[in-house]
């Protein structure tokens, strides 16, 4: 029987970068079992040998990161020094769930309170078995390492689906990983499009399925697996928010909401797409924000809008946003396909698509608030909840809008910073999904507690 494949092109060029087989649900199934027997070979092992393979393989990515930099680059279009970016923070993550699997999810005691009772505790965090990771192609290392490495830590094995834009890298990263771990398969790539994701899900061997991508496909994805109870993590969409305060430092304001708009072609899930500013300081943000924009081009700062279908949306957005509200810079014609150039809009009403709905391109919308409170509410009122950003010259208003965001990160005077801290826990509320990935709570995503308690 001929295997049916399918192409990953690069974004910029239309070139084929690869061709890979459109697997099937036999062989998602295959996958699957190969993976069971794999993941009680990997949970057998020593907590401090799997650390000492996990740490081999961040070693053995360092070593394939120009390699590995040049086929993001590729299939996604973005730059080379962006895609090494991102290899390195998912390094950073690997190091991270390696050092600390032990000390989250190891046997420890615990204090039983039961007075007269000679009664002793302990609770551990046992692997669950096969996880199942389907991925996005925005970030298509640092992403789906998020939740392979911290699975694999907790002694689970892996099947993961990347994305059907960016295949090659998917493969790769799964090879890398038999050179550290060559005795079973512990991590397998199979590639395909929504079917061979939609098989991974519906596999009742499957005991957790780490999801990233659309809210619309979370949706799917979690009805599927409602069918065997299997437990999801959903890491989806996000419409991020941006908030200045009347101290906030302007300039340093303009720089990091420029960069956290227009960075991988604003293809971000916590990306800055809406950006609220108190009155007092408005005209001034605007004049910093204006200077610095005049110099970003797309194929210049930024890559390609990577999934040609997003052109589309984004077009939509640029289109509403420009007739309803007030261009500052670009417009209709920033979109010269596969490139956008820089737009923001000022004054769209809020329940305008451009406001409401993921763009995921290099625009942003802008609004004048009376004060820091109305711009929190505005910023509260999406329904996604993934990150935000507050610049604050007062460190304890900043803390307390903070908190207050309804998102599961916030950034103060910087931008996307929570992400390059692998102890702090990723992940949203709202439409932007549920669960968390990095960090001890990442660890925990994927392990079972065990609860043992002994009469003496
Ligand atoms: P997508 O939802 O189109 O696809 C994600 C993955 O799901 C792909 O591998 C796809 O093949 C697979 N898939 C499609 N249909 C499926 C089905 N029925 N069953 C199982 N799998 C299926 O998303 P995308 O376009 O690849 O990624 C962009 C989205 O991802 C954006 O919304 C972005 O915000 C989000 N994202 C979120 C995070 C986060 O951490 N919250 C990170 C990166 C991207």
């Amino acid at each position: 029987m001929t295997t049916l494949t399918f192409d990953s092109l690069n974004p910029a060029t239309g070139e084929i970068v690869g061709s890979h087989p459109k697997q099937t649900a036999d062989a998602v199934h295959e996958a699957v079992g190969r993976a069971e027997q794999a993941a009680t070979w990997w949970s057998g092992l020593s907590p401090a040998e799997r650390r000492r393979r996990l740490l081999d393989y961040k070693a053995i990515i360092a070593q394939h990161i120009r390699e590995l930099a040049a086929l993001v680059h590729k299939e996604t279009g973005k730059p080379v020094g962006d895609a090494t970016l991102e290899i390195v923070l998912a390094i950073t993550h690997i190091d991270w769930a390696a050092r600390n699997a032990q000390k989250v999810l190891g046997r420890r005691k615990v204090s039983t309170g039961m007075i007269g009772l000679n009664l002793s505790a302990t609770l551990e965090y046992l692997p669950l078995g096969v996880v199942g990771v389907i991925g996005p192609w925005n970030y298509p290392v640092f992403t789906p390492m998020g939740s392979i490495a911290y699975a694999l830590a907790a002694g689970n094995a892996i099947v993961f689906k990347p994305s059907e834009l960016t295949p090659g890298v998917g493969v790769r990263l799964a090879e890398l990983f038999g050179e550290a771990v060559p005795e079973q398969p512990v991590f397998q790539t199979v590639t395909g499009l929504g079917e061979t994701g939609a098989a991974l899900a519906a596999d009742p061997r499957v005991k957790k399925v780490a999801f990233t991508g659309s809210t619309a496909t979370a949706k799917r994805v979690m009805a599927a697996c409602a069918e065997n109870l299997t437990p999801i993590v959903a890491e989806c969409g996000g419409k991020d928010a941006f908030i200045v305060d009347a101290d906030a430092d302007l300039r340093a304001a303009a720089d990091a909401c420029l960069w956290g708009a227009m960075s991988n072609a604003g293809q971000t899930c916590v990306g800055v797409e809406r950006v609220y500013v108190v009155d007092a300081v408005y005209d001034g943000f605007m004049r910093e924000l204006s200077d610095r924009v005049s110099t970003i081009k797309a194929g210049d700062q930024y890559g390609p809008i990577t999934m040609p279908g997003q052109l589309d949306i984004i077009k939509r957005h640029i289109d509403d946003a420009t007739k309803a509200g007030k261009v500052v810079t670009g417009g209709p014609d920033s979109v010269r396909p596969p490139y956008v150039d820089p737009v923001i809009v000022e004054d769209v009403p809020e329940d305008s698509p451009a406001v409401r709905e993921e763009t995921f391109g290099p625009t942003i919308t802008v609004r004048r608030t009376n004060d820091v409170h109305e711009a929190l509410e505005l910023a509260n009122a999406s329904a996604y909840g993934l990150a935000g950003t507050i610049f604050s010259g007062n460190s304890r208003r900043a803390m307390e809008l903070a908190r207050m965001m309804r998102s599961g990160m916030t950034a103060i005077n910087s931008v996307i910073s929570f992400a390059g801290v692998p102890s702090l826990p990723f992940g949203g509320v709202g439409d932007s999904g549920f669960g968390r990935i990095h960090g001890a709570d990442g660890l925990r995503e994927f392990a079972r507690p065990k609860a043992i308690s002994r009469q003496r």
